[in-house]
């Protein structure tokens, strides 16, 4: 299927920290509308996968731009982020006492297959694609990180089970978090301790700990409306001021100084634990829908410059805005990205264009849409996750 290409527009989305360093592409470096359509060639929808399709195009995006902002190619032939290891889980069967059966998630090496035929196939074909058999093959690898997730995350993973899941609606955020959950030292990850309110003794109640968080960072509805809607500010705010919820909370004996005292969330990051700002944020957004929906749009400001990042007084780095989850209640996912090559927005849904990537408006990146396949009725979408990356060439 051809799919329809806009004029390439190299000022859309061009980031000015780049450009300062790398001139804007020329006449004769703007590729083909051949090329453009083969390089955006990805999943086709079947049996509501959309929750794995959209997630394996945020994580494509987020390392192909992690390349670039490490001034390397965004075609390698493996995915530079960590990949899940490979891990067992057992499970008892019904047919008897001491019947188990073993499963061995290989999510690392199916994610691989399906980043070389993604990213690397198509890269080294270009034009002599065969775009029905490279579809096909996509859409294959695509089923085997979804099993493999399953396989993971189910714990009576049966045979039987696992045939109904494979058709099932699922979660592109818990997708995303297995997929990246073993490169997290790349990501911004923020926590919060109770830390004791009496003024003499102030001292946390654990030591801080970056066990078991996640790569993500959630932003609830109330943070996002103390922000105005937007979600940077929010995800500032979060990171910097300790928490209010405290005070609503009953007093309790503190163990450091044996007051009757309340406790004040404090929160803490792993720029402080590792010591570098991450190159990877990952913002989760609320899964229902921003109500009023008109009053409190996210503000992601998808076309303006990279945002900095402050922690602790600290300008950590500068981050952009590289991808979007967007979601429809219960029913659909879809992935709006920049891909670093053609810095502009691009919109993957498996449903409409046979999963090619579609240009889209960088204005309307983020905020609430309607949307839906041809010829069906449109239904409201709105974001439930923000990628940004660190816009390194700023800083550094
Ligand atoms: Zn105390």
């Amino acid at each position: 299927m051809e799919a329809p290409v806009e004029a390439p527009v190299a000022a859309v989305a061009a980031p000015s920290g780049l450009k300062r360093h790398r001139p804007a592409s020329t006449a004769a470096e703007i590729p083909s509308d051949a090329l453009l359509s083969s390089r955006r060639l990805s999943n086709k929808w079947k049996a509501n996968s959309c929750w794995v399709d959209a997630a394996l195009t945020l994580w494509e995006t987020m390392q192909r731009w992690r390349l670039i902002s490490h001034d390397q190619s965004s075609e390698l032939r493996e995915p530079p982020l960590q990949l899940p290891a490979v891990e067992r889980s057992d499970c008892t069967l019904k047919l008897g006492p001491g019947a188990k059966l073993i499963f061995a998630s290989n999510l690392g090496q199916v994610l691989c297959e399906w980043w070389r035929l993604r990213v690397g196939e198509i890269a080294a074909t270009e034009r002599e694609l065969d775009v029905a058999a490279l579809t096909e093959q996509l859409m294959a690898a695509r089923d085997a990180v979804r099993l493999a997730v399953l396989q993971r995350t189910l714990n009576s993973a049966l045979h039987k089970e696992l045939g109904e899941e494979m058709e099932k609606f699922g979660s592109a955020h818990r997708a995303l978090e297995v997929f990246t959950q073993s490169a997290h030292a790349s990501f911004l990850r923020a926590g919060s301790t109770p830390k004791c309110a009496a003024l003499q003794c102030g001292k946390l109640l654990r030591s801080p700990s970056l066990t078991g968080l996640p790569t993500a960072i959630t932003l609830s509805a109330a943070e996002l409306t103390d922000a105005e809607g937007d979600c940077f500010a929010a995800l500032q705010a979060k990171v910097n001021t300790p928490g209010k919820q405290g005070k609503r909370q009953k007093k309790r004996a503190c163990p450091h100084c044996n007051l009757d005292s309340h406790f004040l969330e404090q929160p803490h990051t792993s720029v402080v634990a590792d010591g570098a700002a991450p190159t990877l944020l990952v913002l989760d957004l609320p899964k229902e829908p921003p109500y009023p929906a008109a009053a409190l749009p996210y503000d992601l400001r998808p076309s303006a410059e990279p945002r900095p990042l402050y922690i602790g007084g600290t300008v950590q780095g500068s981050y952009r805005l590289v991808g979007v989850l967007m979601y429809a209640t219960r029913y659909h996912f879809f992935a709006d990205v920049i891909d670093p090559r053609e810095r502009r927005w691009l919109r993957y849904d498996g449903r409409v264009a046979g999963g090619v990537g579609q240009p889209t408006m960088a204005g309307g990146v983020g905020q609430p849409t309607m949307h839906g396949k041809p010829g069906e009725p449109r239904r409201y979408y709105y974001p439930t996750l923000a990628v940004y990356v660190m816009d390194s060439q700023v800083y550094f």
